[in-house]
């Protein structure tokens, strides 16, 4: 192996033990965002993508055991920052109609950050011959991608109906 190929092997070794430790994170926030959530709409959402969560994280552990690597988290910063910012606006707007509104715009920063990390993790699954690996890879990531268009469309329903 080439030290290039050496080098982001070992890169894709700590950014899968980055989203596995945010996985892990999410798959404890959602049940408690969807306890929050004041509409059945958005409260479903979180409830089914909690069991796809549980999804994300067993495609992690199959690519783990390709790579004859242990399935290990590493502390991700921003993942804690951005559920820490979720509890927030549980805190502080629970009993507002603000209050989802927040959790929308929360969950759609933990998407985004999934996102991120997914594209960027098939990229080099491909670049470094792991072909089981990219389509797993890929289930997660547009699983993360409709449901960040779902929160989308459950966001402007709710504009719209505060508009009428
Ligand atoms: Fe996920
Ligand atoms: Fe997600």
């Amino acid at each position: 192996m080439t030290k290039q190929a050496k080098d982001l092997n070992a890169l894709f070794y700590e950014t899968l033990k980055d989203i596995y430790f945010a996985e892990k994170q999410i798959l404890r926030a959602l049940p408690k965002m969807a306890k929050a959530a004041q509409t059945d709409d958005l409260r479903h959402a979180f409830e089914e993508h909690r069991d796809q969560t549980q999804g994300h994280v067993d495609r992690l552990d199959q690519i783990f055991e390709m790579i004859d690597k242990p399935a290990r988290g590493k502390t991700c910063d921003a993942i804690l920052g951005i559920i820490e910012e979720g509890k927030e606006v549980i805190e502080d707007f629970s009993d507002t109609e603000a209050l989802d509104p927040g959790l929308l715009a929360a969950a759609q920063s933990v998407e985004h950050y999934e996102i991120s990390r997914y594209g960027t993790l098939k990229t080099w699954a491909a670049e470094l011959g792991l072909k089981d690996a990219v389509p797993l890879l890929e289930a997660t990531l547009q699983e993360e991608k409709k449901t960040d268009e779902l929160l989308s469309r459950i966001a402007t329903r709710s504009v719209n109906r505060h508009a009428a």
